[in-house]
């Protein structure tokens, strides 16, 4: 079947704004127009910042629950804490996608050796919703280090996917999720072009931190930055010109709308508002643990 490229229906601009103890980010979602991109709650684009030496900031101990927290590090190392006892150091490359489920407090801070030297901290953080089905489930992570994360490249050399979720380019993600996601971080090179395909009652979007590229049916420019979203069809086209002065890169994140209310309040997404004064009590309760932060802590 040939694929029919679905149009762009705009692009936005992202907001700057600070986290926990003074991570700058950009959001791109959500805004006062766009509460969410079912089944996608928040993107954060973090950095790239550039830390003197001691300076790193983080998110300090928080609670989440009904949904999924995922980090994907392109430069610098942060190290994740949580009450469940469990901890990982994320570095470039490495993906953590964690299903807070019922509920999970945790800390995502430099990790200690990249705080005392400085440097540079670059990636992003995706919160993808749980239908009400799941969103009690115990909590789970699914960390997964670069060199085990599928990529591939188009037969001309000019397109390579790193499929954090989802397939492309031939290529299946390892990660498991609760709903079809896709999730493919691209690299275009001049002259690249792909018609990726996204299924038809899937939401589509992509966002460019690199370069800058030309986007569905009407090849609109997409700059760096930038967040393009897509109407109907079955794949996303993404393009860079033959002239580029050099690659572009970009997120696509695709996923089956969950079509239920949502109620969020910080950091807990539920269905209904009486859920979400469950959540509150729960957490101040401490029925969602705490961290203990033993000797290694910062
Ligand atoms: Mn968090």
């Amino acid at each position: 079947m040939t694929p029919s490229p679905r149009p762009v229906t705009s692009v936005e601009d992202v907001y700057h704004t600070v986290e926990g103890a003074g991570l700058p980010v950009r959001r791109a979602f959500p805004t006062t127009r766009r509460m969410q991109h079912d089944p996608f709650l928040l993107l954060d684009h973090f950095g790239p910042v550039s830390w003197a030496p001691g300076e790193a900031s983080g998110v300090p101990d928080h609670p989440h629950r009904g949904f999924e927290t995922v980090t994907y590090i392109l430069e610098g190392a942060m190290e994740h804490r949580d009450s469940a006892g469990g901890g990982a150091v994320l570095r470039p490359g490495d993906v953590q996608w964690m299903t807070a489920g019922a509920g999970i407090v945790h800390a995502e801070m430099p990790e200690a050796d990249f705080k005392r030297r400085g440097g540079v901290l670059h990636g992003f953080q995706l919160w993808v919703n749980l239908p009400a089905t799941h969103k009690m489930a115990p909590p789970r992570y699914q960390d997964i280090a670069a060199d085990r994360i599928p990529a591939a490249t188009s037969a001309d050399g000019r397109v390579t996917a790193r499929v954090i979720a989802g397939e492309a380019l031939g290529a299946r993600a390892r990660i498991d999720t609760h709903t079809p996601i896709g999730y493919v971080h691209f690299t275009l090179r001049p002259g690249a072009s792909i018609d990726h395909p996204v299924a038809p009652e899937q939401n589509t979007f992509v966002y460019v931190f690199k370069g800058e590229i030309r986007a569905g049916a009407d090849a609109v420019t997409v700059g760096t930055t930038r967040l393009a979203l897509f109407g109907g069809g079955t794949a996303v086209r993404l393009a860079v010109p033959e002239t580029a002065s050099g690659p572009a890169e970009l997120i696509l994140l695709s996923g089956t709308p969950i079509g239920e209310p949502v109620a969020r309040y910080g950091p807990f997404v539920m269905n209904t508002h009486q859920e979400i004064r469950q959540a509150v009590a729960d957490y101040q309760a401490g029925r969602m643990g705490r961290i203990r932060h033993g000797s290694t802590a910062q």
